[in-house]
């Protein structure tokens, strides 16, 4: 198998240093799974002894050394331009607060350092000449697409908690199931996670959820998402009797995450789209489940949950714009188009768009295809409104600030507010972009109109 291994020479170059000044240095983590696995390893990560001050002097005048992490051990060297990590071999101990250990030990030996790593898969050496090192079954979990912890996985889990939503988020990566008592260990110290950083959170969802086996490995493990986003949970058991819908609306949830564009807001907003749902439910006399008003609901919902991840505004704003969106009735009227256009951007206008299809794909069956043509008819409405350089913002208005200066606007949010409504005339088709006849409205909007 370690044939298949083969490393970019700025990374051999990194690691021949450190052993001509005297180290002992192996590639280990990610880049020797990813190739074992025929994949194409991000970054090569590199462990080597003994300690960090022998690595600094087997480095220094050789390669710039960013320290990123000198605490735990942790120096990055700029080999070609492209960062390599390298980490002293260490052992931790004593994690009271279940996310970072008491005390980090620099060990003399590479043994010690594997043991302190999360998933056997993880847990792999490999040497240019020495060959490969797997100490704990590494190679024979990754043929049989299993996570397993290193030792005992209720302790490990308990050391730090976020090891088990990197569990399910390399589960959903990789197509790998977590081996049992892994699995069994995940669920029962699930609640630790509440103890861990919500930014340290947010990163392992997020990748979790843009993982191609994201929604099988979250329909195993409903209880550890839940554990972290509560606001979830009431999804799970409410059913939709509509003849619209097959399952509840978790089970409808995962179809759409399945089908959405792995990429992060479409993703978060696929997760979120319907969980207002459980709180808008009501039932007509006929026995058909309603939920009226559920995207406005579940907007309000994500909105609180980005935050509490502690999301970028920036972000949570495109999550939450595309939850509120994602029940709009298609094909949309032409001026319908512009408008979501201006508000939401080119890109994630498109994403909606998936996000509608995917949204479809998780109803009942045969849907998708009776209402394709309507979305394909609003995909087209938009391409031709760009080609044709239709106004859709304030830069594309006919008129700017300094023109409504002129008029005698005064400088201040007043004449933000004019151009705002100028453009709202523009989008809802009540004026051309013109300049002649926007310059009018903007005289009327200051009372010197005729
Ligand atoms: P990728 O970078 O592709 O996400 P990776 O395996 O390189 O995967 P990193 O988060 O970069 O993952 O971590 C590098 C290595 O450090 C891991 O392979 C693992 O051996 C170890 N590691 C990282 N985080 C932990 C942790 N919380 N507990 C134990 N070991 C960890
Ligand atoms: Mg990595």
């Amino acid at each position: 198998m370690a044939e298949r291994i083969e490393a970019p020479g700025y990374a051999r170059q990194v690691l021949e240093a450190l052993e001509q000044g005297g180290c002992e240095a192996w590639f280990v983590g990610g880049c020797v799974r990813d190739s074992l696995m025929g994949r194409a390893p991000v970054d090569w990560d590199i462990a080597a002894g003994p300690g960090p001050v022998a690595i600094e002097r087997a480095l220094a005048g050789r390669y710039t050394l960013i320290r990123t992490g000198e605490k735990h051990g942790t120096v990055t060297a700029l080999s070609a331009g492209r960062p390599v990590e390298i980490t002293a071999f260490r052992a931790e101990t004593g994690y009271a607060d279940h996310r970072h250990p008491d005390a980090v030990r620099f060990v003399d030996r590479l043994d010690e350092d594997l043991a302190r790593r999360d998933f056997t898969v993880n847990a792999l050496a490999y040497h240019p000449r020495r060959g490969l090192v797997d100490r704990f079954g590494g190679q024979a979990d990754l043929a049989a697409g299993v996570l397993r912890c290193v030792g005992d996985p209720g302790r490990r889990f308990a050391e730090d908690a976020l090891r088990i939503l990197r569990g399910l988020r390399f589960a959903a990566c990789l197509g790998f199931s977590l081996e049992a008592q892994t699995a069994r260990a995940a669920v029962e110290n699930r609640e630790l996670l509440r103890e861990i950083s919500r930014e340290r959170v947010l990163g392992e969802l997020e990748k979790l959820l843009c993982a191609p086996h994201a929604a099988q490995v979250l329909d195993a493990f409903p209880s550890v998402l839940f554990t972290v986003l509560p606001e979830l949970s009431p999804m799970e058991h409410c059913t939709q009797e509509h003849p619209c819908h097959r399952g509840t609306v978790w089970q409808h949830t995962l179809w759409v995450l399945e089908a959405a564009p792995a990429e992060p807001v479409l993703r978060w907003a696929a997760l979120l789209h319907d969980c207002g749902k459980p709180g808008t439910k009501t039932r007509g006399p006929d026995g058909i489940a309603h939920f009226y008003g559920h995207a406005a609901e579940s907007e309000a919902l994500a909105r609180e949950i980005c935050s509490g991840l502690r999301m970028s505004g920036r972000e949570a704003d495109r999550v939450c714009a595309l939850v509120r969106c994602h029940g709009e009735v298609l094909p949309m009227a032409p001026k319908r188009v512009k408008k979501l256009l201006a508000r939401l951007g080119e890109e994630d206008f498109f994403g909606l768009l998936e996000l509608i299809r995917a949204d479809w794909t998780g109803q009942a069956t045969g849907l998708l295809e009776e209402r394709l043509p309507a979305l394909e008819e609003t995909r087209r409405r938009a391409e031709d409104l760009l080609a044709q350089g239709a106004c859709l913002g304030l830069g594309d208005l006919a008129v700017n600030g300094d023109d409504l200066l002129e008029l005698g606007f005064a400088p201040g949010p007043g004449l933000g507010r004019a151009l705002d409504r100028l453009l709202e005339a523009v989008l809802e088709d009540r004026l051309p972009n013109r300049r002649a006849a926007l310059l009018e409205e903007a005289r009327t909007l200051l009372g010197t109109g005729p």
